[in-house]
């Protein structure tokens, strides 16, 4: 009988040491205490942005065939599979491809994305022999990343239902292998204890359909920021093992089998919260030599002036989000990467508002009247106060005025610093969008080509 664990991180989003939660480091020293003999270590996604590591990395991306420090790391940790997230096609897939291509140990698996001719663009499934024992690992990502990303660089892949993906590969790969386990990023949709519903089940997240696929041991889920784990029995009698493992390394799954001629037994599944600022020496060096490096040029990256204007940053909000009306409360200058974030905090940096326009109207006006505004030539009344502005940005309709008739009401994406001046029931859609990457890559762009402003598509 051979006892294997399947240790599982997810969602990471760049975080090397954030100070809060575990981070990439306290991750690995977890890792570090298992019996690689005895394991396969998956990361299920959402890596390469969503701190200042992963924002400074983006701006200094300039050859999109280049290996990616952070998912190099993976290497470095011992990380045997690997699934994208929808974030980590932000930078578009030649970027990813590129990177993954660079990865030596690591598999980077995704049964689901698939290119232009019909075939999929990553691996979509592998296979690890320990102590005999063969395991089987299919990955998959959401189909929403499309929605979910940055649209530009993914014309040429389109990404089909995750279930019907992995269902595929694991009718083909079962008679192959003792052991079956599925990383998926994409969250659950009911509670896997209870059944309730978690969310509008729209099939952004399908975890909770995928505990019922014959054939599976175990999965992995991300996306969603949770951390859960335990055990379920399908209706076909067999039992699985599932785990999420939460965010930025704030815990790390670990589903534990017995296997035996063949028979797989589940014994447990946990998320095992990671200590906060875990000691180096329990951090794989590999990692360490190159992450720490980046992390502390990162925060030195944060002091430094940001070289977008003002009308650079409302283009970007308007390309992100989609909208054809901006009201931002900007810092005032000299403006350092590190107040702009301060402007579009994680999770929802900005969110799309309908108000009525006379609502609308009372709001730049308090919003001027407190802070700046830019828009009129007017002098913020003092030096830290945010320069608050309007800008519409047009749109296929005619503009934004048509639009807004006959309700009079008003269309508008803002970040917290203006919409702290409008009612939150008036939120229609908040922006899961890391900001401080959007902008980081829109300076990549005005740095290469020479342009001064919002032109960045
Ligand atoms: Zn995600």
């Amino acid at each position: 009988m051979t006892r294997i664990t399947i240790a599982a991180t997810s969602d990471l989003h760049s975080h090397w040491r954030p100070g809060t939660v575990g981070g990439i480091a306290g991750a690995a020293a977890v890792l570090a205490g298992i019996d690689r003999d005895r394991a396969v270590v998956i990361d299920a996604g959402d890596l390469l942005t969503g701190s200042p590591l992963g924002a400074h990395q983006t701006l200094l991306r300039t050859d999109a065939g280049a290996e990616h420090p952070l998912l190099t790391a993976l290497d470095g940790l011992g990380v045997d599979a690997a699934v994208p997230g929808n974030h980590d096609f932000d930078d578009g897939l030649d970027s990813l491809l590129g990177a993954a291509a660079a990865l030596r140990r690591t598999r980077y698996l995704c049964a689901n994305a698939i290119g232009d001719q019909g075939e999929p663009v990553f691996a979509p499934s592998a296979v690890f022999v320990r102590e005999g024992v063969r395991i089987g690992v299919i990955g998959a990502v959401t189909s929403h990343v499309q929605r979910l990303s940055r649209h530009g660089g993914l014309e040429h892949v389109r990404f089909t239902d995750p279930v019907t993906a992995i269902a595929d590969q694991a009718l083909r790969l079962r008679p192959e292998v003792d052991l079956l386990v599925a990383a998926y990023h994409g969250g659950f949709e009911r509670d896997p204890e209870t059944g309730a519903p978690l969310d509008y089940d729209r099939g952004e997240n399908q975890a909770a359909r995928l505990l019922e696929m014959p054939g599976l041991d175990g999965l992995i889920a991300g996306h969603t920021h949770s951390a859960r784990a335990g055990t379920r029995a399908r209706d076909d009698g067999a039992r699985i093992a599932y785990a999420q493992p939460g965010y930025a390394g704030s815990h790390v799954g670990v589903l534990t089998f017995e296997v035996e001629a063949g028979a797989v037994q589940v014994v447990g599944a946990r998320a095992v919260p990671v200590e906060v600022n875990a000691p180096s020496a329990h951090v794989p060096r590999a990692a360490a030599e190159r992450l720490e490096p980046l992390h502390a040029a990162a925060e030195a990256w944060l002091d430094s002036p940001c070289p977008l204007d003002d009308d650079a940053l409302h283009a970007a909000v308007a390309a992100r989000a989609g909208s054809r009306r901006t009201a931002l409360g900007l810092p005032p200058h000299p403006r350092t990467w590190r107040s702009l974030l301060a402007h579009f905090p994680a999770p929802h940096g900005a969110s799309d508002y309908r108000v009525p326009r006379r609502e609308f109207e009372d709001a730049v006006r308090e919003a001027g009247a407190r802070g700046g505004d830019s828009g009129d030539g007017r002098v913020p009344r003092t030096a830290t106060a945010p320069r608050f502005r309007v800008v519409d940005h047009g749109g296929a309709d005619g503009g934004a005025d048509a639009a807004d008739s006959p309700e009079q009401w008003v269309a508008v994406t803002a970040n917290p610093a203006f919409g702290a001046h409008l009612h939150p029931s008036r939120v229609e859609r908040a922006h899961l969008v890391d900001w401080l990457d959007e902008f980081a890559r829109v300076a990549r762009h005005v740095h290469f080509s020479g342009a001064t402003g919002g032109d960045h598509a």
